[in-house]
């Protein structure tokens, strides 16, 4: 018999980005991963907020939600939030993935804005969240950025960079994952 890896999720913050749960479990799942989805919200403290910018630091998230994972014994991690997240040298990030520690964050904030300019009328605000957290498991499986604009796993840092991917790999990184694996 053999078992699918599991990947974990966690809510970070507050339970307010599980309620894209569907989306983000389809994600796991497209990688055949088995969706491993936690209750226990991830607290987050004024050490990780920075007032100026108003935000959260997702690279101290990420070492939250690392220490949690690591006691309770997980392996492969996703921690989903609702806040707006950034890192020192960006404004803002859908997610981030440290791929050393083995854990992701995916924000929900920026992706569920819609503003009459962003609105392609084709692309949901659930295709977006499917993306972009296909994406940050993408990377927590080992694949790298990818030039190819509609593919999953190329870099967005815009709405339009969303709605322009499709909701697959390009068979580039489809290869690539194979050797992963
Ligand atoms: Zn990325
Ligand atoms: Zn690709």
């Amino acid at each position: 018999m053999s078992f699918r890896e599991k990947i974990t999720v966690y809510p970070v913050y507050n339970m307010d980005g599980y309620k894209f749960m569907s989306q983000i479990e389809a994600a796991i799942k497209f990688y055949d991963r088995e969706p491993d989805v936690s209750v226990n919200v991830i607290p987050l403290s004024s050490k990780e907020y920075d007032g100026l910018r108003r935000q959260f630091k997702a690279d101290l998230i990420i070492e939250k939600i690392a220490a949690v994972r690591d006691s309770d014994r997980k392996g492969k991690t996703l921690g989903v939030t609702a806040i707006d997240i950034s890192m020192p040298n960006m404004n803002f990030v859908f997610g981030v993935t440290n791929t050393v520690k083995k854990v992701a964050v995916l924000s929900t904030a920026r992706l569920t804005v819609i503003s009459r300019e962003l609105f392609t009328g084709t692309r949901t605000v659930e295709e977006r969240i499917f993306k972009e957290s296909a994406h940050e498991v993408g990377h927590l499986l080992g694949l790298t950025h990818c030039p190819e604009s509609t593919c999953i796993m190329s870099f967005a840092n815009t709405i339009k960079q969303v709605d322009d991917k499709l909701p697959i790999l390009c068979n580039n990184c489809r290869e690539k994952l194979k050797g992963l694996r």
